[in-house]
């Protein structure tokens, strides 16, 4: 379907495996420019309940039969679709009133973020279905009873109402690990941008790499959805604080413990640091990027800077720097090329912004930019939403509450002097707990202790100084592997963070057990679990051969003084423990001369290692290695070498096994441990 040519048109929800209108012709969305409808929502007579039954009956099971890797590379295909078509979606994001840069951030942004999670899920995690999280704990001292804590796929959906600012990149973002992680999800737009969503969503599903019902689509009211979700369902929601705490203690959510995750206002902090005045490269750092963040995307970003925190003696060269920067910001319709900033998403969005900026002059006076009288060079200044970025000064932040309270979401900042580095981290608290803040400053101390200060009260803080500058990703960036979210009003969520997102949608559970019936239900070899030996050396297995519990037992080995000598001065690691009896029996840990760590494990792979070619492609490194008993000449080493994890690829010919190595002395004491992680083939050559 084009769906470009056919504007203005009626939004479709994809639920239940169809495309479907509302019952009614809907409410019309205006292009945010010239005021032109764009498209028509409506969402009523949709089967909520059966949508959330749908996802979960149909589209659930199938996700979770799929490896996490086989899920990272599904994301990858549909990232890289989705980039092919990518000048589509820029197309209609201009009616959103973003310029080019803007919808770069949202649409080659979230596109890179889904593409970023494909990629870091086959590097981090395993191609298994059942994630473990930590190590096996022992219960007993005879070794029968230990426990694993695994993260499965919770077996609901994922409901995400997004905002209106990002209609790509807030679905995208939460999409990623939602998918990753083995869920299903039902995506709620905010209507005033939903066309863009919805064309994106069409794409997604034309392309036919989602199970069908992995990815459904309300466009309009989500009716009573929220009375049907229950316990194994999550609910994820961007936008106002007021709306958040209404769904956040809906009935249902409340009565069948839903996970929640919020994000709402953020009155976000930059603080300009006392060593960074007028001439520094940190001041002009500072000026750039609260002009940047105050004007892309017209300020409409749940991180951009609302708050300006500076030194009292800096304050009027900064206000000057940013009214005059901003002063030169060129305004209007967004596909216009000579245009920096588009004017905001719609005219009530605008009038909201302009009446929260009346909030603000109880605390504070303009000191840059009309509110009123746009300045713009294209669109239509009647019906257009366009505002002029709007500056303001406020004298005496420590008196003051709106500056602290009110978020404009928009084009609008509020500078705010202090004298003391614990003044600054006050005023940045005062935001009662936000997304992110930033602190430019060339000076260590103040930024530790600024940072340490702000740290509690946000999810991100980025440091600005001039040897980061060419190659910051700045303030207002959230990126795929760091948490986003903030503590207190910014709503106590937590999304994207890596891998750490993907767990919010997956159940963590401590199972406990034998040994061997832990390692049958995590698919990870534990400790005092089943062995295995057929008399094959373990390395001349290929994958499809090898066995979880597969173990060899090598020939032991003398360790003698002239090994330790010869190590030493063939190495040059001649550290006195190794080297002269009496300053090694003067050491606490040793009772005379001992031989190296790395003596020992060279020795143990000289004991388990097969020579001859096969399966085993290479040795890529070690983990968790610890030397837990001193080796002194005389003593005697033996290994026992265990198939630990087996993770084959899903697009190459071989695979990962982590193997369990022990090190033992004569009186079969350990010595060492470690996991060896080797590449092996899937078959024998
Ligand atoms: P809203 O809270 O009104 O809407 C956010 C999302 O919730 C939209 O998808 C909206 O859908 C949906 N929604 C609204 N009411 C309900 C309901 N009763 N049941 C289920 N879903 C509902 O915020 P807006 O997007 O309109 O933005 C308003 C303000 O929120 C901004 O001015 C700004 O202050 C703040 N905001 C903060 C953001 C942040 O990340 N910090 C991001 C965006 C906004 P629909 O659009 O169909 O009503």
């Amino acid at each position: 379907m084009n769906v470009l040519a056919s504007r203005p048109r009626r939004l479709e929800s994809y639920v239940c495996g169809s495309w479907t209108t509302g019952a009614r012709e809907g409410v019309p969305l205006l292009d945010a420019s010239t005021g032109a409808p764009v498209a028509f929502i409506d969402s009523s007579g949709i089967d909520f309940a059966s949508t959330l039954a749908y996802g979960r009956e149909k589209a659930g099971p199938a996700l979770r039969r799929m490896s996490f890797h086989e899920r990272a590379a599904m994301l990858k295909a549909l990232g890289l679709a989705l980039m092919d078509r990518k000048e589509e979606f820029y197309a209609l994001s201009a009616a959103t009133g973003a310029t080019r840069a803007d919808s770069w951030v949202d649409i080659d942004g979230g596109i890179g973020t889904l593409l970023s999670y494909a990629s870091k899920g086959r590097r981090e995690l395993p191609n298994t279905r059942v994630l473990l999280d930590g190590d096996a704990e022992a219960l007993s001292k005879d070794g029968t009873f230990s426990a694993q804590h695994i993260l499965s796929p919770l077996q609901g959906v994922a409901v995400h109402i997004n905002a209106f600012n990002f209609p790509c990149w807030g679905m995208l973002e939460k999409l990623a690990p939602t998918l990753l992680a083995g869920m299903p999800a039902i995506v709620k737009p905010a209507s005033q941008t939903a066309y863009l969503t919805e064309l994106m969503v069409r794409r997604m599903i034309e392309t036919g790499l989602l199970p069908e019902g992995a990815v459904q689509l309300i466009a309009g009211s989500v009716g009573d959805l929220l009375d049907h979700v229950e316990g194994q369902d999550v609910v994820t929601f961007t936008g106002s604080a007021s709306t958040g705490r209404k769904l956040k203690s809906h009935p249902a959510v409340i009565g069948n413990s839903v996970r929640f995750t919020m994000e709402a206002d953020s009155l976000n902090a930059s603080v300009l640091g006392i060593d960074a005045g007028p001439g520094t490269e940190e001041f002009d750092l500072f000026v750039k990027e609260v002009a940047r963040e105050m004007t892309s995307k017209a300020g409409q970003k749940c991180t951009a800077i609302r708050r300006v925190i500076a030194p009292r003696a800096h304050c009027d060269a900064l206000v000057a720097a940013l009214g005059d920067r901003l002063g030169k910001t060129v305004l209007g319709n967004p596909t216009d090329e000579n245009v920096r900033m588009g004017p905001l998403a719609s005219l009530d969005q605008r009038d909201e912004v302009r009446a929260r900026i009346r909030d603000l002059l109880g605390d504070a006076e303009i000191v840059a930019g009309d509110p009123d009288m746009p300045r713009i060079v294209s669109g239509n200044a009647e019906a257009g939403a366009f505002l002029n970025p709007v500056l303001l000064y406020c004298d005496r932040p420590f008196e003051a509450k709106a500056v602290h309270d009110v978020e404009a979401f928009g084009p609008v900042s509020t500078v705010m002097p202090y004298d003391r580095a614990e003044e600054a981290v006050d005023l940045a608290r005062r935001g009662k707990g936000s997304l992110v803040a930033s602190v430019f400053t060339n000076d260590p101390a103040f930024a530790e202790e600024v940072v340490l200060g702000m740290a509690p009260f946000h999810g991100r803080v980025m440091i600005g100084n001039r040897v980061s500058a060419r190659t910051s990703t700045g303030h207002g960036s959230p990126l795929p592997g760091l948490v986003h979210g903030g503590p207190g009003r910014a709503g106590g969520g937590e999304e994207l963070g890596g891998m750490r997102g993907v767990k919010h949608y997956m159940q963590r559970t401590a199972i406990q057990g034998s040994p061997t019936l832990l390692s049958a239900v995590t698919g990870r070899w534990v400790a005092g679990a089943q062995t295995q030996t057929d008399g094959e050396h373990p390395f001349r297995k290929s994958l499809a051969e090898l066995r979880i519990g597969d173990q060899l037992v090598t020939a032991t080995r003398r360790v003698t003084l002239e090994d330790i000598e010869h190590f030493a001065n063939f190495t040059g690691d001649t550290f006195y423990a190794h080297m002269d009896e009496e300053a090694a029996r003067a050491n606490p840990f040793f009772e005379g001369r001992v031989a190296h760590g790395y003596l020992i494990v060279s020795f143990a792979a000289g004991l388990f290692v097969d020579p001859a070619p096969g399966p085993v492609l290479a040795n890529y490194g070690v983990d968790n290695l610890r030397f837990l008993t001193p080796v002194n000449p005389g003593d005697t080493l033996q290994v026992q070498l265990t198939c630990k994890e087996i993770n084959p690829r899903v697009d190459a010919e071989h695979g990962e096994v982590r193997w369990d190595c022990k090190v033992t002395n004569q009186n079969d004491v350990a010595v060492a441990q470690y996991d060896v992680l080797t590449m092996v083939a899937k078959t024998r050559s």
